[in-house]
């Protein structure tokens, strides 16, 4: 079974450090771009949409935002703990 962050809210949002992280379902579309950038932090659910792992918390922070300027429809937001946008900027 897929060991996801949060089962309750398996597209977040999750904390990681001083991030919160999380998917917009609607806007994700399956592409796996962030699957291959940050795989210990993402995998397609059976609908092709992006869930948080619990790797994340072992997820370098350089991988996690670069997958989301890698996705191609910016479905992972990323902000600082004072709600200010990491990415998308
Ligand atoms: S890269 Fe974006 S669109 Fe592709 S699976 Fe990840 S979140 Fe979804």
């Amino acid at each position: 079974m897929t060991d996801l962050k949060n089962s309750e809210k398996p597209f977040g949002p999750i904390e990681k450090d001083d991030w919160t992280i999380y998917v917009d379902k609607d806007k994700c579309i399956g592409a796996g771009v962030c699957t291959a950038i940050a795989s210990k932090s993402f995998e397609l659910d059976n609908e092709g949409k992006a869930l948080i792992l619990k790797g994340v918390d072992q997820e370098n922070k350089e991988a996690l935002l670069d997958s989301a300027k890698a996705c191609p429809v910016a479905a992972i937001i990323i902000k600082n703990k004072n709600g200010s946008s990491v990415y998308p900027e």
